[in-house]
């Protein structure tokens, strides 16, 4: 809901109070939510893009998304869509977020409308949500967006925290799955959670997840830990050359997605999210998977039923 325009400036010293001068510079359409339709697309999935954009960046995302061929259904506001800065310099990044647009109450509205026309057609089979909701919003809106999904009947994949994901919790529409870390996942709780297994078994058996058909807890380097209605499983993952996490887990979204259109079998969708968020972790784009690696990988995740 609260896409950006990503830039990224790479430098070999950050000189504070002085000038900078970049090189290199890289403009790419960012936030979660176009992490994980650029992952789906890689996956030669039909996507659609849809969300918040205006002004200039709004355009730009929109031009760049059609360069590479992603189909996207945005809702234009008054606003202007954000920049997100990251400085990479001496090891480090450095990032300078925008908190991007204020959303009107029309265009909160007036959003719905257009999300309800996408969700019901025929076309649109699932629906992923991502990311931190833009100000503005209410924090149920989720809860009204998957309120529209359930009335067509379509799965909602929902990866968001905090507080917008709370509401969700509590609200009577459900998403068919959540994919919090171990972070997000102690927030919600209000209490430390840590990576062991009988302990996220007994978390997750609390009666805020009541009703969710899937919760997958992404554990980085350690794979992931999941319940599917009864059952519990742990992923466990190979070793890998890790370049850069940032968007693992918009990737490891991208799969669940994915696995869920294809009705693929509880182990196929675990291998098919994990490997997307290793294969994500390999390189140094974010939102990005270098395929080749893929059936390797697969057969080397490891699925344990707990
Ligand atoms: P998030 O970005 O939401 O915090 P994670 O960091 O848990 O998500 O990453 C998502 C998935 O990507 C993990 O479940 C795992 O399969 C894979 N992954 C991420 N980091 C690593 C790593 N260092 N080694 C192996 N797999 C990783």
């Amino acid at each position: 809901m609260n896409p950006s325009v990503d830039i990224s400036y790479p430098l070999e010293k950050f000189n504070l109070d002085t000038v900078n001068r970049v090189v290199k510079v890289s403009k790419t359409p960012g936030g979660k939510g176009l992490n994980v339709t650029r992952v789906l697309k890689q996956l030669n999935d039909e996507v659609v893009a849809t969300g918040f954009i205006g002004g200039a960046l709004g355009t730009d995302i929109q031009k760049k998304l059609l360069e590479k061929g992603i189909k996207n259904n945005f809702f234009e506001i008054s606003g202007e869509t954000r920049n997100c800065i990251a400085i990479l310099h001496e090891g480090n990044q450095t990032e300078i977020l925008e908190k991007g647009p204020t959303i009107t109450k029309s265009e909160s509205d007036n959003f719905l409308e257009h999300f309800e026309k996408l969700v019901k057609s025929k076309e649109i089979k699932i629906i992923a949500i991502s990311g931190s909701l833009p100000d503005g919003l209410e924090i149920n809106y989720y809860s009204k967006m998957i309120e529209i999904c359930e009335k067509y009947k379509k799965s909602v994949v929902l990866d968001c925290s905090g507080k917008a994901l709370l509401e969700v919790l509590k609200n009577e529409y459900k998403p068919k799955v959540i994919k919090p870390n171990t972070e997000e996942l102690s927030q919600l709780i209000g209490k430390d959670v840590s990576k062991n297994p009988d302990e996220l078994k007994k978390v997750l058996k609390d009666k805020l997840f009541e009703k969710i058909e899937w919760i997958i807890v992404s554990l980085g380097a350690d794979g992931a830990f999941a319940k599917h209605n009864d059952k519990f499983y742990k992923v466990n993952v190979p070793n890998i050359k890790v370049v850069n996490p940032v968007g693992s887990g918009d990737s490891t979204v991208a799969g669940i997605t994915s696995a869920i259109y294809e009705n693929a079998s509880d182990e196929n969708l675990l291998r098919k999210a994990n490997v997307l968020g290793m294969l994500n972790a390999m390189e140094k784009l974010t939102g990005f998977v270098n395929l080749e690696n893929y059936d390797k990988l697969f057969n080397e995740v490891e699925i344990l039923e707990i």
